[in-house]
């Protein structure tokens, strides 16, 4: 399961930074992975994070992103998680 090891990896990554957030650090000169963006990317997520963000990615299994599509993604992903606290709350 290549999918587990990079998840693995990341979480690796996270706990070695100190963060409280899943995610990688991207080398320089990488391009944000969204349709039409040309901005160098930030931070890079698997697509099954980007699932549900509504950003157009083509079909990558690693998504860069740029740091105004990372702020677009981060608030996307807080309103999904309200809705999902509304759900169980009901
Ligand atoms: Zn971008």
């Amino acid at each position: 399961m290549k999918r587990l090891k990079d998840f693995a990896i990341s979480v690796f990554r996270c706990t070695s930074l100190g963060g409280g957030i899943r995610l990688g650090r991207v080398k320089k000169g990488v391009r944000c992975s969204v349709v039409g963006c040309e901005n160098e990317a930030v931070r890079s997520l698997s697509s099954e994070q980007m699932a549900g963000v509504g950003l157009e990615v083509g079909n990558v299994r690693r998504v860069y992103l740029c740091e105004e599509h990372y702020k677009f993604y981060k608030k996307r992903k807080r309103k999904e998680k309200m809705i999902e606290a509304w759900r169980w709350k009901t």
